[in-house]
């Protein structure tokens, strides 16, 4: 089930002091409407009581329980590996059955969160997404060997290509120069080919550990592949 606990904020503009009901995990099969509150940024997120006050505060933690599909996904801003394996763990005892083993995902942002949902949402493998991107930034030397951030924002029907994953691409703020890039959508053969790599080298999923997949997770892989020239295929127009 959801859950969720009382947490006094403190408006740092105006001093106001208020109590917010804040959700800490969201069951989305038993509470659909919360999982859409998260999407659309209005879980957690509260205005200043003070008429004259535009403050606002959100709250960003939580833990995302998909029973369908055996996924959660924690939200941690401040995760440490060190410190914080074991209260995950207990607090898990409070959730499910630890005898079905489960997808467990760690993310630090909200924008991590969303993307992991849409992937799952998708029907694919977030690992698989992770090498492909790391692929795809190594391959395409994105400026000068900046890394930048792709983040999957879907899955389309493309005229000529047929199924397509499609991408957005930021690189880091630097120098003040805003760095919009754009990446053409690729294909889903793409992504089958690095399934079928990466099934054979980690298995079909990993599940029952809590695990950050992420760009640190992908570029050992993406790396081998990458070096063996591994062809990553054109992208289409
Ligand atoms: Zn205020």
């Amino acid at each position: 089930m959801s859950k969720a606990i009382s947490e006094t904020w403190v408006c740092d503009s105006c001093g106001k002091e208020q109590v917010c009901k804040v959700w800490t995990s969201i069951n989305t099969q038993l509470d659909p409407e919360l999982k859409l509150k998260l999407i659309d940024g209005t879980l957690n997120f509260f205005n200043c009581q003070n008429q004259n006050c535009w403050d606002t505060k959100r709250f960003v933690d939580i833990l995302y329980h998909d029973m369908d599909k055996g996924l959660m996904i924690w939200l941690m801003q401040n995760y440490s590996s060190q410190n914080s394996i074991n209260e995950l763990a207990n607090s898990l005892v409070n959730f499910c059955d630890l005898n079905q083993k489960r997808i467990l995902r760690i993310v630090k942002t909200r924008t991590e969160l969303i993307e992991k949902i849409m992937i799952t949402d998708d029907g694919l493998d977030d690992r698989v997404i992770e090498v492909l991107k790391s692929v795809f930034v190594q391959q395409n030397k994105i400026d000068s060997g900046l890394e930048c951030n792709l983040l999957y924002t879907g899955k389309s029907d493309h005229p000529q290509e047929g199924i397509v994953l499609t991408f957005n691409g930021s690189l880091p703020v630097m120098f003040n120069r805003p760095n919009p890039i754009t990446v053409a959508p690729i294909r889903i053969s793409i992504y089958n080919k690095i399934n079928e790599i990466l099934t054979q080298v980690a298995g079909p999923s990993d599940k029952g550990s809590w695990l950050e997949i992420n760009s640190n997770y992908a570029r050992p892989v993406a790396n081998i592949l990458v070096k063996n020239d591994w062809v990553f295929g054109e992208a289409c127009g």
